[in-house]
């Protein structure tokens, strides 16, 4: 494909955790549709992960590549290959793994200088880009990965400080946002909660950057959360494109089995046995690319679903099975073999766009990260809301409180380590809410909301749509404002 003379050459520079990552590819694969260069920074051993998805677009013309820089583990104190959060096991590794986030501002500047692109796209988590970018005179757009809601919600927190004068349990209504929404000071994560660790000092850092940086992009469309759309642009005061849901960019089998990291099962197989089941009659339980419960909660949600007596696909992660010391109790309930039929367990990673694709599925048991509320609401299936940290329980609330399409299982306390003896949930509140969201009135009135958003998140993305034309509104500004490539 011959280049345009004015193309734009963007940088995207992801966090190096799937949760990011995914839809920063989905992202740069995007922008390179609508006729962008695009190239991608990553370190050496998340490339792989990136190649496998970009060489179909490569092979059809597309202008997209990856850079690699090299990722400081050892300087952070992070054992060598250590190059993606996922890969780390316990707080103190999480908290290196932020340090070692920090030291690559250097290789990033030094990136730049060679590439001069003509914007940098950054993660959220990189607060410092918008200098090194500025420095070279290229605008930084931020990618926080998170909805309109849960940006609206941290504003208000961190404006009105409601939180100063209440208990842990107390519930207090988020002030000055569209809807009356209810929380409690446990739902918040550390930030909110005097918890002065890497993050919280990021969090502050990020903050800054959100006001010098030259926008935000949104991985949402207008429809889904128009109110805080608004808000966030017009109250709150930035600049912001709608730009997704950017999962949508993957069309056929192949892009959606291949998206993230590498599936624990054929996604044939997984196809086939969904194709026996009945429309909305499977229930997909994952709680995204990294958490693992304790199994003592294992245990109530493999009851909880037994019970409940509905199809179901669990994906869990390899270290539930290994890091579990009451492993033998787990494993002794004999459940995978009494379930065969009824359920589908997948050790490990599950080619999660794929299985939600299908019309078997009609329900999702999440923790509420955005990637999935997104790629739930764009198949159109309702949710039982599960958050666990981070922004999780603003994100739940925006399903079950704004959109009416999901069912809260009642979780209370943010936390990334579940206490096992405090804040296990039990297998009537499981098979409650599994019977709750699949069957019955209230179920098929979430089921037409979802389905409905999933027509409105489909033509938001196609020609003329609101995602589309914002995207487009935004290359076009830039290819007006940015500095003109020199090669
Ligand atoms: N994902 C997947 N297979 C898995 C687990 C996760 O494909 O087994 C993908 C999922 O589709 C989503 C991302 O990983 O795109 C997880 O992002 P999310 O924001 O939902 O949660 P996080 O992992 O960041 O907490």
């Amino acid at each position: 494909m011959e280049s345009e003379p004015n193309q734009l050459h963007i940088l995207f520079f992801p966090h190096l955790a799937h949760g990011h990552m995914i839809p920063t590819i989905d992202m740069a694969r995007l922008f390179a549709r609508h006729g962008v260069k695009a190239t991608i920074i990553c370190t050496p051993l998340n490339a792989p992960l990136i190649s496998k998805v970009i060489e179909r677009d490569i092979q059809h013309g597309t202008e997209i590549s990856i850079q690699i820089i090299k990722f400081p583990s050892v300087e952070a104190g992070l054992p060598e290959g250590c190059e993606n959060l996922g890969s780390t096991t316990s707080p103190e590794m999480f908290n290196n793994f932020y340090k070692a986030l920090g030291l690559l501002q250097q290789p990033l500047e030094q990136l730049l200088e060679e590439c001069r692109p003509n914007c940098l796209v950054a993660d959220v988590m990189f607060p410092w880009a918008t200098e090194v970018a500025s420095k070279l005179g290229i605008p930084r757009l931020i990618f926080h990965g998170t909805s309109y809601f849960a940006f609206c919600v941290f504003h208000s927190l961190r404006c009105y400080e409601p939180l100063n004068t209440i208990s842990d349990f107390e519930s207090f209504l988020v002030p000055g946002i569209p809807d009356q929404i209810k929380m409690t000071k446990s739902q918040q994560p550390n930030y909110f909660r005097g918890v002065e660790d890497e993050q919280t000092k990021l969090t502050n850092l990020a903050v800054q950057s959100e006001k010098t940086s030259y926008g935000v992009l949104v991985n949402s469309f207008y429809e889904l959360e128009p109110a805080y759309s608004e808000h966030y642009r017009k109250v709150i005061g930035r600049k912001a494109w709608s730009i997704g849901p950017v999962s949508l960019c993957n069309r056929d089998i192949e892009d959606k089995a291949l998206r993230g990291n590498t599936a624990s099962i054929d996604g044939d197989k997984c196809l086939r046995w969904l194709e026996l089941k009945k429309p909305n009659s499977v229930l997909y339980i994952c709680f995204g690319s990294k958490f693992c419960f304790p199994a003592s909660q294992l245990l109530e949600i493999a009851k909880g679903v037994e019970a409940a007596g509905k199809h179901f696909i669990w994906v869990m992660k390899d270290e539930e099975n290994v890091n579990n010391q009451d492993k033998q109790e787990w494993l002794l309930e004999g459940f995978e073999k009494r379930v065969e039929g009824q359920g589908l367990i997948i050790r490990g990673w599950a080619p999660q766009v794929l299985i939600l694709d299908h019309k078997a599925i009609g329900g999702f048991m999440t923790h509420c990260g955005w990637n999935s509320i997104l790629e739930s609401v764009t198949n159109g299936v309702p949710m039982i809301t599960w958050p666990l940290y981070a922004e999780q329980f603003y994100n739940e609330k925006l399903v079950t409180d704004v959109l009416k399409i999901g069912v809260s299982i009642g979780t209370q306390e943010c936390s990334r380590s579940i206490d096992a003896k405090k804040f296990i949930l039990k297998k009537d509140d499981i098979e409650r809410s599994v019977n709750q969201l699949m069957v019955g009135e209230e179920a098929e009135e979430m089921r037409g909301k979802a389905k409905a958003l999933k027509e409105i998140a489909g033509r938001a993305v196609k020609e003329g749509g609101s995602s589309y034309s914002d995207l487009n509104a935004l290359l076009e500004e830039l290819r007006l404002n940015c500095p003109k490539n020199e090669q």
